[in-house]
């Protein structure tokens, strides 16, 4: 058997089209606004393709870039003078953060209606609570529209979710469990990960561990989503799971790069419309 890849790159493409013709309908443009603090390399790159993105598809950013020297307190006034302004739709903080600053507590700062990443706590709390009217961080969000487009089953199925971080394992848990999956979370301390792996009908890793996952760890027919972004011993990009011998296995496999990736961003710009629709409702 070899699994079918699930294309992130193409669906991406998609919903980015759609974005383009309902933005081009709006009387103005959607803006949101990057807070990039210090030099990180994948970081820039990052906010590169989502600037790139939101150029595509009509929505304006700003991006904020810092020396790591930044302060909390400059930080700080950026996020409530963003907060304040009315042009300003979406505001994402790009993490990681120097380690001199506190990042949830700039996130906190952040006005909910403006938490286009969905990483503040009172919508987290909001969306556990079964609250739909909510920004849903984008990778998650982005994970479950891969498996939905690709006509994946989530009901009664077994899920396991490999990482607990808030931003990806945590939400992607409580989306899968919205689905009526069983789900099962594992992180560094978890014994047995192979033997849950086996057990699992959809495995979504997101551990940053190079090929961790073997294919002889997967149940037959197993559908899998490799969130990681890591580099092998090339160099080259991969993610946590050891792809070629998983296809072997998988019904459904995504890529790295081309499966979660993209939907991130193609998902971030969905949240930032979502917003500016909600605030000029
Ligand atoms: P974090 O480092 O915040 O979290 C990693 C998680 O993996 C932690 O919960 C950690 O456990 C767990 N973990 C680490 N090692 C193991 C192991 N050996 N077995 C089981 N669990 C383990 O990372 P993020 O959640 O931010 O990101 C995870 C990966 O996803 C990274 O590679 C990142 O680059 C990528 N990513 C990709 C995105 C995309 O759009 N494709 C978007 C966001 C992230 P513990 O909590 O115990 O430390």
């Amino acid at each position: 058997m070899s699994g079918k890849i699930i294309d992130g790159k193409a669906l991406a493409a998609e919903i980015k089209k759609d974005l383009k013709e309902k933005i081009g309908d709006l009387k103005t443009k959607p803006k949101f606004a990057i807070v990039l603090v210090g030099r990180n390399e994948a970081s820039e790159i990052y906010v590169k393709n989502k600037q790139k993105a939101a150029l595509e598809v009509g929505i304006e950013s700003v991006l904020y870039a810092f020396d790591e020297k930044a302060t909390q307190k400059e930080l700080e006034n950026l996020i409530e003078k963003l907060n304040k302004d009315c042009s300003v739709n979406g505001i994402l903080i790009q993490l990681p953060l120097p380690e001199s600053l506190d990042g949830q507590a700039l996130i906190e700062k952040i006005d909910v209606q403006k938490d286009v990443d969905g990483f503040c706590p009172l919508n987290i709390g909001r969306f556990e609570c079964g609250c739909r009217n909510t920004l849903v961080a984008a990778t998650p969000k982005g994970v479950l529209r891969l498996l939905e487009n690709a006509g994946v089953k989530l009901e009664g199925k077994s899920a396991l979710v490999i990482g607990r971080s808030n931003i990806v394992g945590k939400p992607m848990a409580m989306l899968l469990l919205e689905k009526n999956c069983t789900v099962t979370v594992a992180h560094s301390a978890t014994q047995n990960l192979p033997e849950l792996v086996r057990q699992a009908d959809i495995v979504v890793s997101a551990t940053g561990r190079a090929k961790m996952i073997k294919g002889s760890w997967l149940k037959k027919g197993a559908v899998v989503v490799d969130v990681g972004i890591s580099r092998d011993g090339n160099g080259k990009i991969c993610g946590d799971v050891d792809f070629e011998s998983a296809l072997d296995v998988a019904s459904y496999i995504t890529p790295v790069p081309g499966g979660v990736g993209p939907m991130t961003i193609a998902m971030l710009l969905e949240n930032v419309l979502e917003a500016y629709l909600k605030q000029n409702a």
